[in-house]
């Protein structure tokens, strides 16, 4: 059998369908921001799916919701989503998500990020692994099983959503409040296809103003510096952070990682990413403000992490006589499905078999904004995806994915699927 679906994988006309899909889905640039394209990729997915008998819906964020929730600078147009649903007949039913946005080119790009390009048996493109992949490889699945006459073992939820990449109210969210993602289990296509991912990191950027006072910088003596006392604060958290960087999960992380850091279980992070102050040369600062994010484990709780937080500024204001103010703000909180969950042996078994080797179980240190519907929902979540954690640079230049990788991502799903045993 498994011959047989490497056969048809492999066969030009298959392999034809698949490139020109993706090829398709990457040249139209939901880049965000701005979003601008969320139409345009919906109405060119809409016929894909009812060739394989799915109802679509366009389901658009109504403009009260998006602008209470998600709107920023820099976003424009409208969020427009896909909900394709096929019920088979199944005892059990599935919701299948992925993100139909992606980030921006940004440089260094040997090929045209939008325009792909077939070179050395591998796709480049913006997305092409982050995570158009997995959809144009999920239509080709169904066009074999189409084909083939195989029917799922599931009843089938396709959410194809906008604006994953930016947070904080994606698509997906918006489906979840609304009720849109009934179903037994959730399989997650936006992920890499190193293991199983069954935990990922809670998210909480913070932000911590330094304030100072001004004054003439001839007569420093006469103010406060806010950007030499945010010097002492970054110094000072870096106790927090080593303190906070000891902890791990039980969960392992990816063996790309561990081969790359030694790493072997996921861990909390925290960082100061950006630094804002100063108004002129000639002028004592008198504010700084640090921003940064901690990535939490799922085995943390948001109130401690706050409050450890919370602590640790009170004490650096204190020590240092600096004042500070802290503005903590919690995105998506951390998922965990139970490794030994029947979902998770399914998808694990189902990618085992696709992929000729052993797929393990592991957590990644990102956030998803899948966390926020299983909150919701409840339901068992694994996310695996088509590309690879390193090699397809997604977010960087030449983002790239391998056209044998996209082969075994679609057999995954066939075997996934339709539960047929692939030997
Ligand atoms: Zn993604």
């Amino acid at each position: 059998m498994k011959a047989a679906l490497e056969e048809t994988v492999e066969r030009p006309e298959t392999q034809k369908y698949l490139i020109t899909c993706l090829k398709d889905l990457v040249s139209i640039p939901t880049v965000v921001p701005p979003g601008e394209h969320y139409r345009k990729i919906v109405e060119w997915l809409i016929p894909a799916f009812e060739d394989y008998g799915f109802g679509c819906e366009r389901i658009v964020m109504p403009e009260e919701v998006y602008e209470a929730r998600q709107k920023s600078e820099g976003l424009s147009g409208e969020r427009v989503n896909l909900l394709a649903t096929r019920d088979f007949g199944a005892p059990e039913s599935i919701v299948v998500y992925t993100h139909l946005d992606v980030v921006p080119a940004g440089e260094g790009w040997s090929t045209s990020p939008f325009e792909p390009l077939l070179r050395d048996d591998r796709l480049y493109g913006r997305g092409v692994a982050d995570s158009k992949g997995s959809v144009a490889s999920f239509l080709t699945a169904l066009r074999i099983m189409a084909e083939r006459g195989l029917e799922s073992r599931y009843n089938i939820r396709v959410a194809l959503t906008t604006d994953e990449e930016i947070g904080l109210y994606s698509g997906l969210c918006f489906f979840a409040d609304e009720g849109l993602l009934q179903g037994d289990y959730l399989l997650c296509m936006d992920g890499d296809n190193e293991g199983i991912c069954v935990a990922t990191n809670g998210v909480m950027n913070w932000e911590l103003m330094v304030s100072g006072k001004s004054c003439h910088s001839s007569l420093p003596f006469l103010g406060v510096n806010a950007i030499e006392k945010a010097m002492l604060v970054i110094q000072e958290l870096g106790a927090l952070k080593k303190k906070i960087e000891l902890r791990e999960s039980n969960v392992p992380c990816s063996s790309d990682i561990t081969k790359l850091t030694g790493q072997r279980q996921i861990k909390p992070v925290f960082n100061v990413t950006m630094i804002n102050g100063g108004v002129k040369e000639n002028l004592i600062p008198p504010r700084c403000t640090l921003r940064g994010d901690r990535r939490y484990i799922p085995e943390e709780a948001i109130e401690d992490v706050v409050k450890e937080f919370e602590d640790a500024v009170e004490t650096i204001k204190a020590k240092q006589g600096i004042e500070l103010e802290l503005h903590c703000k919690p995105g998506f909180p951390p998922m965990f499905t139970d490794p030994d969950n029947e979902w998770v042996s399914r998808v694990k078994d189902a990618a085992s078999a696709a992929y000729g080797v052993s797929k393990g179980v592991i957590g990644v240190q990102g956030g998803l904004d899948v966390a926020y519907v299983v909150q919701r929902t409840k339901q068992p979540a694994c996310a695996f995806g088509v590309g690879r954690s390193i090699e397809s640079n997604a977010h960087g230049s030449d983002e790239n994915v391998r056209i044998s990788d996209l082969n075994a991502y679609v057999k995954f799903l066939v075997t996934l699927l339709t539960g047929m045993h692939p030997d």
